[in-house]
């Protein structure tokens, strides 16, 4: 039984989200050794996630927006302004974070008071560290919040099996985090999310298939899309943009509520009731080079491919954020 439904797709050309990161076609790695830490405890599989409005009910940098900062209009309007290519989630999310002028410390205080988990979630955590299921939560927000947050809703420090990787907080112009207008977000990499999910899974899709654990993840937003084609299967949320652009970019996806889904799909897999179809992930060739595109002025064009069946073309001006398209879309 191969879980992931087929989703359609679009014909039109779409703005590739894609990295551009270029991988060796020979990566390095070693089963069971540190070389990928995930591997360490040769685990059947590993779970990637995204944090907010995935483990918690609603997204924590939205609250801070919406309640400390400019305000759900604005945020709404950003989000829009992503979702037509008129502004970088990496700039519009700096955007809505400087506008929370809170000392950090309170803004956690905040955010401790009301902030939820998915009911279900504590028991996939709890099920996870017995079964040997490593989890890896890539988010685009920052670690000290969700750190903060998974230890205060789960009500103890966390566990060796669940690892976060995202974005940090740092100083504004050397002041002290905890002062008014004190912080502001330091990002994970150069990418325009300012966290490029994939990077942190692209080398465990590159081992070979029939050597590696089976890869899931859950996410619900834009974000979780370029990390999403990397693993075997992806649980998207129910009504939230992932889902929409998993159907313009042609991503198969099951879609779920709440962990109790994700959690009884995730046993099915672990103990082989459920098979799901590994595949080896596309490792990114790609070819860039400057040239003159009419009225595009000179772009640097790069050609890779991100599946078997697909190829992604971007053109990079200096200074600007990447256009693209990919074809065919499916
Ligand atoms: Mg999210």
């Amino acid at each position: 039984m191969i879980l992931a439904s087929s989703a359609s797709s679009s014909s039109s050309p779409v703005p590739s989200i894609r990295s551009h990161e270029h991988y060796p076609a020979t990566p390095p790695f070693t089963m069971g050794s540190t070389a990928l830490p995930y591997l360490k405890t040769n685990p059947k599989v590993i779970f990637f996630t995204d944090f907010d409005g995935t483990i918690t009910l609603e997204d924590s940098n939205d609250h801070m927006t919406d309640n400390l900062g400019f305000g759900g209009e604005r945020r709404r309007q950003l989000n829009k302004d992503v979702l037509e290519n008129k502004v970088t989630f990496r700039d519009s999310f700096r955007d809505m974070l400087d506008s929370v002028k809170n000392p950090f410390n309170e803004c956690l205080d905040i955010l401790r008071a009301n902030m939820h988990l998915d009911p279900h979630f504590a028991e996939f955590y709890y099920w996870a560290k017995e079964n040997n299921v490593p989890i890896v939560v890539l988010s685009s927000g920052m670690v000290p919040v969700i750190k903060t947050l998974l230890e205060t809703l789960l009500g103890h420090p966390l566990d060796d099996h669940l690892t976060i990787v995202a974005n940090e907080v740092e100083s504004r112009d050397g002041r002290d985090i905890n002062t008014p207008g004190g912080w502001q977000i330091k990002y994970h990499d150069d990418s325009h999310f300012g966290h490029d999910k994939s990077l942190e899974i692209k080398p465990y899709a590159a081992v070979p298939f029939d050597e590696r654990p089976t890869l899931l993840y859950a996410g619900d937003g834009v974000s979780d899309l370029s990390a999403a084609s990397e693993t075997d299967l992806l649980f998207a949320k129910a009504g939230k943009d992932l889902i929409t652009y998993c159907e313009r970019e042609g991503m198969p996806y099951t879609v779920f509520e709440n962990w109790s889904s994700i959690l009884a799909t995730t046993k099915d897999i672990l103990s082989g009731k459920t098979v799901v179809k590994k595949e080896q992930k596309a490792i990114t060739l790609s070819y860039s080079y400057p040239c003159w595109l009419g009225t595009l002025a000179t772009q640097h064009v790069t050609a890779y491919w991100i599946r078997p069946s697909a190829l992604a073309l971007s053109f990079t001006p200096e200074n600007q954020r990447p256009l693209g398209m990919t074809w065919p879309s499916n």
